[in-house]
């Protein structure tokens, strides 16, 4: 067997073990692997909190709790702002780890019960149920996917205590108000009336609660308008439903019924009124729905926002506040039919892969370089040439279809296909079968995937046309909530001059500031395995794992980490914390320099063998020599 396959094995089979012992997370370095258990564990209790709070990572077994508390001791400690990456594929267990993240933070904080906090900290809590019943859907791969990206920053104030945040959210899956694979659902909102509790605690207004009740009922009425053709003319079906809408829209019947069958025109000075053809009414329809979904649940995360954002804090008195950001995204999707969405969500898990590239493998070769550690280089797919593949401007893959989509006529799917074959045809991990398909070649170490999108839809979901006519008539609604979600529509036709940036810019520009955040910050990775496709507590399936150890890049990590070491401090920090238990540094040395007092330090304890030696840093092998430390230590 290739060395490397061997070692993907043994990882799965060591996963495996711990699986089946109940034991779901592993470190690797410092990023925890997270095994979906598939039961309710009983493993974050107060109890489990009491033993990890304020301890050092290899203290205690491995645990979600001991990076939540590495993170905010970071925070606390240094006055970092940190951030936690949270990965892996639909169903891998992402969002219940960001929950129990945020519980362990709210639990170890606030020791005085401040009121303010506790105001503050419920708010954060109960905006995830908010955010999940408009935000989650049933999928076939997981009950309560999460069809958004989310990042949540949490502020603390001097004391490390929570003061507000903020919520930014990510390419929502708003298709699926309109369609539903056999066996999935639309967003639990429509579903649900118990979400209406959370609102109201967390302060939305009875009046803006109505609204919303109305936005769904109106794409659910939306679905079950039906056109018909008399001749050229284009009709609606059921014309009742005509006034209905216009009730739950607060606006005239007479001109729901416009905006639904005509498009306004301007040409030259003349403004027309222009009439769909039944396909383009479909199509209105069905961009409406999508459109007005995605603006109320962008409205709720603004209104959270609102609601959660740090009031009454000065930082020239009480010092800068700071960060922990966790983040809770959507892993590689890789299906039968790949399409846009697919293309954007795996772009975007080539961007963090990147952003981890960078500073977990790339920064941890540097340092030893730096340090001048004996250091065997190890090589690793760097997956910026995919990135770049993607965003490059003018070359990139995005770039083509949006050239594409800003040609005036008829542009057609086949004929982008065609335009990424003449700027493309020769790039190493750009390959184009069919008529239809991109294949996209990625290479993580020394396997190679082939993803492959079917082009069908490109440019109409990049465009995301939604007529002018629908927003003048949302904004010209009587409903002061509504109106409010729909600026653009006081525009005139004539005064309508920019194209809307495309939805393959508006993500681009959103990942490129998401990567460019997380950068600022330091990171903790969290990697969510998912065992089986079936929801079992009791299955795990090698060969599923291995797929997910390959694309998660966790082989990489653990090839740097095994020629690495697991922990590494400066001489002057680890004498600050050890020198007690030696008889040479205790409570001060004479030798020349901090490096050898550490030296002579270690060599009494007989560590000599798990250490090295670098220029401002000593460098620490295995976990086992500092929990001997530590114990020593303890029992000064
Ligand atoms: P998606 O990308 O679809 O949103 P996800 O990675 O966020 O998926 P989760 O919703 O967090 O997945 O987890 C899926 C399900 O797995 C949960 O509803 C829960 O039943 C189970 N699960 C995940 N993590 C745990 C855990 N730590 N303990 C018990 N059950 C878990
Ligand atoms: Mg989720």
């Amino acid at each position: 067997m290739h060395e490397c396959e061997y070692s993907k094995t043994m990882m799965c089979s060591s996963f495996s073990c711990r699986f089946e012992k109940g034991r779901i997370y592993t470190y690797i370095g410092e990023v925890v692997v997270s095994v979906n258990p598939y039961r309710a564990m009983n493993i974050y209790g107060r109890d489990t909190i009491e033993q990890y709070k304020g301890r050092e990572l290899y203290e205690r077994p491995p645990h979600l709790f001991a990076i939540a508390d590495a993170a905010y001791k970071a925070m606390k400690r240094r006055n970092k702002d940190t951030c936690i990456v949270i990965s892996g594929e639909s169903g891998a267990g992402k969002t219940e780890a960001s929950k129990y993240i945020m519980q362990y933070i709210a639990a170890i904080t606030n020791p005085s019960q401040r009121a303010e906090v506790e105001r503050v900290k419920n708010m954060l809590l109960k905006s995830n149920c908010v955010l999940e019943a408009f935000g989650n859907a049933k999928t076939n791969r997981n009950d309560n996917s999460s069809r958004f990206g989310k990042y949540m920053d949490i502020n603390f104030d001097f004391k490390g205590d929570p003061i507000g945040g903020h919520i930014n959210n990510y390419l929502l899956e708003k298709s699926r108000v309109i369609f539903q694979q056999e066996g999935e659902r639309s967003f639990h909102s429509f579903y649900q009336v118990t979400v209406t509790d959370a609102m109201k605690v967390i302060g939305f207004t009875t009046e803006e609660i109505q609204t919303v009740y109305k936005i769904l009922a109106t794409i659910l009425h939306l679905g079950n308008l039906k056109f018909g053709s008399d001749g050229d003319v284009t009709l609606i079906e059921n014309s009742k439903l005509v006034s209905v809408l216009g009730d739950l829209l607060s606006t005239k019947d007479e001109n729901v019924e416009k905006a639904l069958l005509y498009r306004t025109v301007a040409t030259g000075r003349d403004v027309i009124d222009k009439q769909h053809t039944h396909q383009e009414a479909s199509y209105g329809r069905d961009a409406l729905a999508k459109a007005i979904y995605e603006r109320l649940f962008c409205w709720i995360v603004g209104r959270i926002n609102d609601i959660i954002e740090v009031k009454n804090y000065d930082a020239r008195v009480h010092g800068k506040n700071t960060v922990i950001g966790v983040l809770d995204i959507y892993g590689f999707e890789i299906f039968q039919n790949n399409s846009f969405e697919q293309f954007c969500i795996n772009y975007c898990n080539e961007k963090l892969q990147q952003l981890f590239i960078q500073l977990v493998l790339k920064q941890e070769q540097e340092e030893y370089e730096r340090e001048g550690i004996p250091w065997k280089h190890i090589d690793y797919f760097n997956n910026q040439i995919i990135v770049d593949l993607v965003e490059q401007q003018h070359k990139g893959i995005f770039a083509v279809l949006d050239e594409a989509c800003m040609n005036v006529g008829k542009v057609t799917d086949e004929m982008f296909l065609q335009a990424l074959n003449g700027k493309l045809a020769k790039h190493a991990h750009y390959t184009s079968r069919k008529t239809v398909c991109v294949y996209l070649c990625n290479s993580v170490g020394v396997v190679v995937f082939c993803f492959s999108y079917s082009v069908v839809g490109f440019i109409d979901k990049n465009k995301d046309t939604l007529f002018q006519d629908f927003k003048r008539l949302l904004y010209n609604s009587s409903n002061p909530v509504l109106k409010a979600m729909w600026p653009e529509g006081k525009l005139r036709i004539t005064e309508v001059t920019k194209r809307p940036l495309t939805a393959a810019t508006l993500f681009k520009n959103s990942m490129i500031s998401l990567v460019e955040n997380l950068a600022s910050k330091e990171p903790y990775y969290v990697r969510c395995i998912k065992p089986n496709d079936v929801k079992s507590p009791l299955l795990f399936e090698h060969e599923r794992c291995k797929h997910q150890v390959e694309y998660l890049g966790l082989l990489e990590n653990v090839r740097v980490r095994r020629a690495g070491f697991a922990n590494r401090q400066l001489y002057p920090r680890f004498l600050q914390r050890y020198k007690m238990i030696s008889e040479f540094t205790w409570p001060n040395h004479d030798l020349p320099s901090d490096k050898e007092a550490v030296k002579r330090l270690l060599q009494g304890c007989g560590f000599e063998h798990d250490v090295a030696y670098g220029k401002t840093k000593v460098f620490i092998r295995t976990p086992r020599t500092i929990f001997s430390l530590e114990e020593q230590r303890a029992e000064m």
